[in-house]
């Protein structure tokens, strides 16, 4: 049993039932004998019950943000975004099934045609950050290619997720084809990676258990997906428009708590505009609303737990140079003020390790070449933001900076239907958009003589 706890308060909320290797091996022998009736449905049939799926997400919306509020502590202006993401990467799926084209391809002496072929069982691995909307992106997509899915949710934050699978048992999937396995990442989700039945794995969480995660798919040439950890740059020339750089940097860091592997965690500000683009910032983050994530106005909760908070705090140590902090709540629950650090080189600690939590790192650089050798002096290459009016100079950076997801004038990585993922060891594969469909999939090529 696992005993769950409300983030704001620090009181425990319910208990849900660990799952056993037994219970795990049914699961995903469920799901493999789901498979056959799953992937044979006509397309327009596997369609019709992904939008039904959609459709039932979309009617307990609110009922799924208050859960993700009390379990995870999000905002519910951010869990009711998350909830609707959910929805919207199934409806954006459900196009999949009647759309999953192969090809035809000239040959002699016959007909030649490939298949995108469903690979069975996949198996995804969900963080604790974003419960919904990172289960979503596996299960929507690997559904919609004619798989089946058994789904671990993050230890102390399974309860969306749970609802879920309700969910999709009232939007009439059959039996085993999606399956919420509840339980320890030791235990369950090991089990992903050594059973024969799963196919795939699909992982979001840290870089280290990333890397153990593919070294032991590598025994069956299980394919993966890994979304792993960032150390995002968020740029900014002096030619750009200061306000709005310095009014969206606490948002791109702080939303989440900073427990956002897209977190602008690293500012790196032109020199010349580097005190006006602080002074800028000070007020901004003094007025991030830190408050009980259940009230509308709140733009930040707590941490999901004490230790997550143990870990932020230790960054801001003796040899941490403070600029300045915004508020947080006194009392119970996991609390950290919104704060930001001045680096004094790009070795700082702080500077170089994923925080996950709402500490920002700022440090000054000198032209267009300094930034991108900063920008990319990481072993991460998630996202990004670059702040500037000058076109040219946007694209060469852009093109310039290692990560998947960059945004210009904005800080905005994340929409259903555009590539979502990591260079370097920030992952492996890309999530939504018109990419990802396929690799839930083995191209299969048949020759068929006319002669
Ligand atoms: P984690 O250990 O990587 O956990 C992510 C998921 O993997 C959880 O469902 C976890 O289960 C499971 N897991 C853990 N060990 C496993 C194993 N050996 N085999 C298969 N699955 C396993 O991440 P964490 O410990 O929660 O967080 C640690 C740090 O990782 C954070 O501080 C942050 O820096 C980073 N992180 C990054 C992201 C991201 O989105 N890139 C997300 C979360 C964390 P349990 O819940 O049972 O542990
Ligand atoms: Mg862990």
């Amino acid at each position: 049993m696992t005993d769950l706890v409300n983030p704001a308060t620090g009181l425990a909320i319910e208990t849900v039932p660990a799952s056993s290797l037994y219970d795990t091996d049914a699961a995903i022998e469920r799901a493999h004998a789901a498979f056959p009736r799953w992937r044979a449905m006509a397309p327009a049939d596997r369609a019709r019950l992904l939008r039904r799926f959609a459709a039932t997400v979309d009617a307990h919306i609110e009922e799924l943000a208050e859960l993700e509020v009390r379990n995870s502590g999000h905002t519910i202006g951010n869990a009711r975004w998350e909830a609707g993401n959910v929805r919207d990467v199934l409806d954006y799926y459900a196009g999949a099934p009647e759309r999953l084209m192969g090809r035809q391809i000239p040959v002699a002496g016959g007909l030649d045609v490939t298949f995108h072929e469903p690979l069975g069982v996949v198996g995804i691995i969900v963080p604790w950050n974003f419960p919904m909307p990172i289960a979503g992106w596996g299960f929507a997509p690997a559904l919609a290619a004619g798989n089946t899915v058994v789904l671990k949710p993050a230890e102390v934050t399974p309860l969306t997720a749970l609802r879920l699978a309700e969910l999709a048992t009232r939007a009439g999937l059959p039996e085993g084809v999606f399956t919420v396995v509840p339980g320890r990442g030791s235990l369950v989700g090991e089990r992903f990676v050594t059973h024969p039945a799963v196919r795939k794995v699909c992982f979001t969480g840290s870089t280290d258990v990333g890397k153990r995660i593919m070294r032991g798919c590598a025994d069956q040439v299980k394919r993966v997906t890994l979304e792993l950890g960032g150390k995002s740059a968020n740029i900014v020339f002096a030619d750009a428009d200061l306000e709005r750089a310095a009014a969206g940097a606490p948002a791109a860091v702080f939303d989440n708590a900073g427990q956002d592997c897209c977190a602008r965690s690293r500012i790196l500000v032109q020199r010349q505009a580097y005190d006006r683009f602080l002074e800028l910032l000070e007020p901004a983050v003094r007025a991030f609303r830190v408050e009980d994530p259940a009230l509308e106005t709140a733009q930040m909760g707590p941490l999901i737990t004490a230790a997550q908070r143990d870990t932020v705090k230790s960054y801001v140590d003796d040899a941490a140079r403070v600029a300045f902090t915004g508020t947080a709540p006194e009392g119970p629950g996991f609390w950290y003020a919104p704060t930001v650090l001045l680096a004094d080189s790009p070795a700082d600690r702080h500077w170089r390790e994923e925080i996950f939590g709402p500490v920002v790192s700022v440090l000054p650089f000198d032209d267009e070449a300094d930034a991108i050798r900063l920008a990319n002096d990481t072993e991460y290459g998630l996202s990004g933001s670059i702040w500037t009016r000058d076109a040219g100079r946007a694209i060469r950076v852009a093109r310039g900076v290692e990560t998947g997801n960059l945004s210009v004038n904005s800080n905005s990585s994340v929409r259903y239907s555009t590539p979502f993922g990591g260079m370097k060891q920030s992952g492996l594969g890309r999530e939504l958009g018109p990419d990802a469909l396929l690799p839930f999939t083995d191209v299969k090529n048949v020759f068929l003589a006319t002669d």
